[in-house]
Order: structure tokens, then sequence, then C-alpha cells
């Protein structure tokens, strides 16, 4: 019996690809103008797509076609220019017809041995992200997962150094009978800090917290008063973006305060640290580029497809050997080999996108593109700091905006209402202990129009929860 099908020859993978590249441009074509919130719901998918595995192969073309017809409709339009929610990037489209490069070459980026391609591309991209970020040029740069992974990372190497300097081999002999590490953080700090911390093994109970001002930044006072009670090596978790208000700790007090006292300071910059590719926005994190390691996306504000983040360590062998790479595949090399800069062993190259997002734009164009989302920030603050209905809640640094009507209830009903009439999608947040709709900027095709139709939506949606009461 033949159990061929038409994917197995190369006229099959034409075909499947074609129809999918049309069905990825439909999709595409229809973004900016379609309902924002999903039109069908996860209940409609799971009926539609459950059953037990196919007992029978089903040709590739109907496989795609079923699923851009299912699927399509379920999905949120977060990579359009009216999805506000979060802090979620669109994609590029340079940056997205890579990622399909990336598939297509399907290669383990571990090292030059298993992908010249993989290997090569991802020691330019690390060295352009220094530059574009204005961080030091000494520094290694991991492509993993998300900012959650590059915090894990930056705070992996951070225990290594602290505990080395003790004296103590942590990756070889665990932290059971290891020296202590104190762990500093802000009030506000982000929860992907706190499960990093809880994933190494530095408990999330034992962090230090210390006191933020009223935009959710770290005071350097506190901080002060927090390293000075204890002279145990601390690694010190600043923030730049905080994710509800865009506020950034003060970063050259933090980092000259923990120098003092010998600690480590790992940035989560999820969002906040790509202020470093305008000179007119770097100055609120000024003396970012001095900490000892840092935690980025690129899935966020540059618009690369999911998932892709930046583990960024300034201390050159520091991420290698807290990830302990070295395997019989890379028997002596200290060649920079991609491998060793992240945690897992196969992996797709997500630099190539990265890189395709950095060529196509230009630096200028990162500058401009970041930029614009601040603009697109104050646009709408100001068009609602007028309007009685609204309260904007924080200071509008950045590319994030709260906002407060009435009430907690009216608040969220707000934001409900917003998604139902598929004109925008913004979720709510709370914030001082009241209920705010976050509005967060940081997709690269949203235009002053698009921020002038959320505008109107939201002033449409409390008027008319007005006058229902
Ligand atoms: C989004 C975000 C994270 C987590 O990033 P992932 O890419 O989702 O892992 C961490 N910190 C801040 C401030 C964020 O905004």
């Amino acid at each position: 019996m033949d159990h061929s099908t038409a994917a197995d020859s190369s006229d099959g993978a034409y075909t499947v690809l074609r129809r999918a590249a049309e069905l990825a441009m439909e999709y595409l074509r229809d973004l900016p103008d379609r309902h924002v919130d999903a039109i069908t719901g996860y209940d409609e998918v799971l009926d539609l797509l459950s059953g037990p595995v196919p007992e029978h192969p089903t040709d590739a073309v109907a496989v795609v076609q079923r699923l851009a017809a299912i699927l399509g409709p379920a999905t949120i339009a977060s990579a359009g220019p009216r999805y506000f929610g979060l802090v979620v990037g669109g994609s590029l489209p340079a940056a997205l017809a890579a990622d399909w490069l990336v598939s297509t070459w399907d290669q383990t980026a571990y090292s030059r041995m298993s992908s010249p391609a993989g290997a090569a591309v991802d020691a330019v991209t690390e060295r352009w992200i220094l530059q574009v970020l204005g961080l030091p040029a000494e520094a290694t740069v991991g492509f993993v997962t998300g900012a959650t992974a590059g915090n894990t990372v930056g705070l992996l190497a951070a225990r290594h150094v602290l505990l080395q300097r003790q004296g103590w081999d942590v990756e070889a002999d665990g932290l059971t009978q290891a020296p202590r590490v104190r762990v500093i953080a802000g009030d506000e700090v982000h929860p992907s800090v706190l499960q990093a911390i809880q994933m190494i093994g530095l408990g999330a109970r034992l962090v230090e917290r210390v006191a933020v001002d009223d935009q959710g930044a770290m005071r350097a006072d506190a901080l002060a008063d927090a390293l000075a009670a204890d002279p145990t090596p601390a690694i010190v978790c600043a923030q730049v973006g905080n994710v509800n208000s865009g506020a950034c700790d003060p970063m050259a007090q933090i980092v000259d305060l923990t120098r003092e006292h010998g600690g480590w300071v790992h940035v989560d910059g999820a969002f906040g640290l790509w202020a470093q590719a305008s000179p007119r926005l770097s100055e609120l994190v000024a003396g970012v580029e001095r900490a000892d390691s840092w935690s980025t996306d690129a899935h966020k504000w540059l618009n690369v497809p999911y998932d892709c983040g930046l583990s960024i360590v300034n201390h050159p062998d520091a991420a290698r050997a807290a990830l302990g790479a070295t395997t019989s595949y890379l028997p002596t090399s200290t060649a920079r080999e991609p491998g060793v800069l992240v945690p897992e062993m196969s992996r797709r190259s997500r630099a190539v996108p990265v890189y395709a997002a950095l060529a196509s734009l230009g630096r200028p164009g990162v500058q401009a593109l970041i930029e614009r989302c601040c603009d697109h920030a104050r646009r709408l603050a100001d068009a609602l700091r007028d309007d009685a209905g609204f309260i904007v809640c924080n200071d509008v640094v950045l590319n994030q905006v709260l906002v407060r009507a009435d009430d907690d209830e009216t608040t969220w009903q707000v934001c409900e209402h917003v998604r139902h009439s598929g004109e925008a999608w913004v979720a709510g947040t709370v914030w001082h202990g009241r209920a705010a709709v976050r509005v967060s900027f940081s997709n690269w095709a949203t235009t002053d129009d698009d921020v002038d139709r959320l505008a109107t939506v939201l002033r449409d949606a409390a008027k008319a929860l007005r006058t229902i009461r």
C-alpha cells in the first residue's frame, strides 16, 4: 500500500506554501480594519478541532486551509494597529518574512558546526543590539524566548558571579550549602522577575522589597537604606518601564549604590530599555548602560514576531559559565557560539528576524518607531485630559497611558465596551488600588488616526455608560 501523499513531493510543498502565503496575506490585508477582538471564541474552536487523532492522512493544503478558517477568526488582532493591550508589538514585514525563512531553513542555531548561518547572524545581531541599545560592546547577547527567560539568564549570571567572589562554585556545588546572596527589588517588580528568582532557587519570599515613588519607580533612598542594613552581597533587580505607568527606576543612583556595596545590578527592561534607542528618551534611563545584566524583548517594541527576547550580560564569561554549556559538542572552543548563551540546546535562529527588523528600519527607523509610540501616548493623554469623563493617572513619560473613568465599575465597563465595539482593544489594570484602563503603544503600524479613533471610542463608551445610569 502506498502511503505517500502530495506533501511528500516538493511540488506538494510549493502548493501548500503558496496557499499559506495567500492566506497570510489575506489575514494581513484585513488586519487594520477587522473587528479587533476575537470574532469566535475558545469553545467554538475546541468544538471544531476536537476529536481523536485522524486515522487517515489529509492533504496538506486542506489542513492549512482548515486551520486558517478555524483559528483566524479566533485570533485577537493584536498584530494590528488598534490593539493597545498588555505590551504587545506587531510584526514588521521584514521580520515576519525573515521568520518564515527561519522555519523553512529549519536549522539548529546552536553552533557554527550545526549552522554556520545561524551562528553568524547571531554574532552580527548581537553587535547591532548593543549598538542600538547603547550598551557596552563587551557584553554578550543571548536570543531567548522572551524577557522572562532574559531575566532568568541575567539572574543566573548574577548568582554565578556573586557566589564565585565568595569562593563558591554554584554550578558544581549547588545552593544547599552556599553562602547567602541577598536579592533586592522594588515594590513594583514585574512578576516575571519573581518567577525567575524562584526558578533559580533564590526564593521569591526572600526577595527584599524596597519602596517606590508614586509612579512605581524604585526610591534610591530606600535602596540605600536596604543596602546599608546588611553587608551580604546583593543582586539588585531594577526596572526600566513599569508595565502600568512606563516609569523607569533611577538607574544612575541604583548602579552607584549597588557598586559601592559590591553587588550586581540586573535590569528588567522588557520594553523600557528601548528608550536607549532615542536621544530624546534615553535621559529617562540614564546610567542603565552601567548595569551588569539586562533583559529585554524584541517581540514587544522592536516588532518582531513571537517569540524573541534578549538576555544581555556585561561579564564576558558569566552567562556561559552560569548556563554550563560545556558539552562534548563544544570541546574547548572559547569562540562565540549562540548555544552557550541561552538555556536551550536545539533552538530556532531567533536572531534572523531581529536582524531583519534592524536592517529594514536602520538606526533612525528604530528611533522613530520608539519616539512615535511615545508621541501617540501623549496624544491620547492630551485628548482625554480635557475630557470630563477621564482622569489620566500616570505621568506619561513613555508609551504607557493609564486613565480612569468616574469609578472602578465604570472603568472596567469602559474596557469591555471598547473591546465589544471591535474598534480597539484595551484591558483594565489596578493602579494604586483602583481600576484603570491601561493603554500601551508598541505597534509599528499605529497612526495618529488610530489614536484618535481610540480616544473617540473611549469617550463614547464613557458617555454611553453615563446615560444608562
Ligand atoms: C512583558 C514583560 C516581561 C515579561 O516578558 P515576556 O517576554 O512576556 O517573557 C517582564 N517585564 C516587563 C516589565 C514586561 O513588560
